[in-house]
């Protein structure tokens, strides 16, 4: 009997000046694929607006197509007023489950230091009401730790404080995966770790990804840029294979779980779900 690898998305809001309704195909779609859940990012600034856009999606999420969605949540620009409004708001839409994140550093948005990290944050919420906290990992470090030992340092102090599930960001070498959860495991970090996969599938999207994140490019990956990079469809087949081929590997390796960064594309979505529905044991 094969062993159920837990499986989800991860979708982002339209862009401020297009209706909600966009998405609305794109989430059927993919909530037609079942997950095990949908995390909706949170785009940071603007006031609690994002979180209002984030609520209203994962809501609908909920409720339109039974999905349970994940709401994601940056604190660095906020303040504890704006924190408690959106976490009010979450709550009174039923979304009790939270993606707790510091946010990227921005000359845009100035931070408002009542929460340097998301270890802060996942304090805080717990004095909210009842909610269940994932929180974000780095298998290739993040970019502005001191060290390896101090980023897994304060990764533990995340599930200390109360996070109960783990998403990486993404990473194309499953070595880097095996290091990070090794590493996790001796410092006593138990909770699962889902393996967050990115599909590349065009150049455009890669080097953005790559400039903001440092992921580390084997030659396999590149090897494909460079044979199939000006090739809309090759590459795009490509990108699809080389996910399968890490998914398959994780499951194989008996990976917590799987989160598909689907950058709402859910023509790549439903290819790759159904390529791995039977190794992950998904198929009823
Ligand atoms: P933290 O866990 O706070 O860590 C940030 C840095 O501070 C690390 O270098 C860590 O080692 C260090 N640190 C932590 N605690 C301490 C301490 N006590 N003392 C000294 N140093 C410390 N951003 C968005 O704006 N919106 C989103 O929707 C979003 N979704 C994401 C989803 C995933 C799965 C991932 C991986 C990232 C996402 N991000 C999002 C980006 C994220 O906000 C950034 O990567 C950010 O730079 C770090 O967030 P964090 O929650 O991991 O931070």
């Amino acid at each position: 009997m094969a062993h159920k690898t837990f499986y989800s998305f991860e979708v982002f809001p339209p862009k401020p000046d297009a209706p909600v309704e966009s998405v609305s195909r794109c989430f059927a779609q993919l909530s037609a694929l079942r997950p095990d859940f949908i995390s909706v990012t949170y785009g940071a600034g603007g006031g609690t607006a994002g979180g209002k856009l984030t609520c209203e999606l994962a809501q609908r999420l909920k409720e339109e197509y039974g999905i349970r969605p994940v709401a994601h949540l940056p604190c660095i620009s906020y303040t504890k007023e704006e924190i408690t409004e959106v976490l009010a708001d979450f709550r009174a839409h039923g979304i009790t489950d939270i993606l707790a994140l510091r946010g990227d550093k921005s000359p845009d948005r100035p931070a408002k230091n009542d929460f340097r990290y998301a270890s802060e944050l996942i304090d805080f919420i717990r004095t909210q009401g009842e909610f269940h906290i994932l929180a974000a990992c780095y298998p290739e470090v993040h970019p502005e730790a001191r060290s390896a030992e101090d980023d897994l340092r304060h990764l533990r102090e995340k599930v200390d404080k109360g996070a109960s599930r783990l998403i990486t960001q993404l990473f194309f070498d499953n070595m880097t995966f095996y290091t990070f959860r090794e590493r996790c495991d001796k410092a006593g970090i138990r909770v699962p770790i889902e393996a967050g996969i990115m599909p590349v599938v065009n150049v455009r999207q890669i080097q953005r990804m790559v400039s903001l994140c440092g992921a580390s490019l084997p030659r396999k990956f590149t090897a494909i840029m460079q044979r199939f990079g000006q090739d809309p469809e090759a590459m795009r087949d490509a990108g699809i294979a080389y996910a399968v081929d890490q998914i398959v590997d994780l499951a194989a390796n008996g990976v917590d779980g799987i989160h598909l960064y689907t950058m709402n594309d859910p023509y790549v979505a439903q290819r790759i779900t159904e390529a791995v529905s039977g190794i992950l044991g998904r198929r009823s």
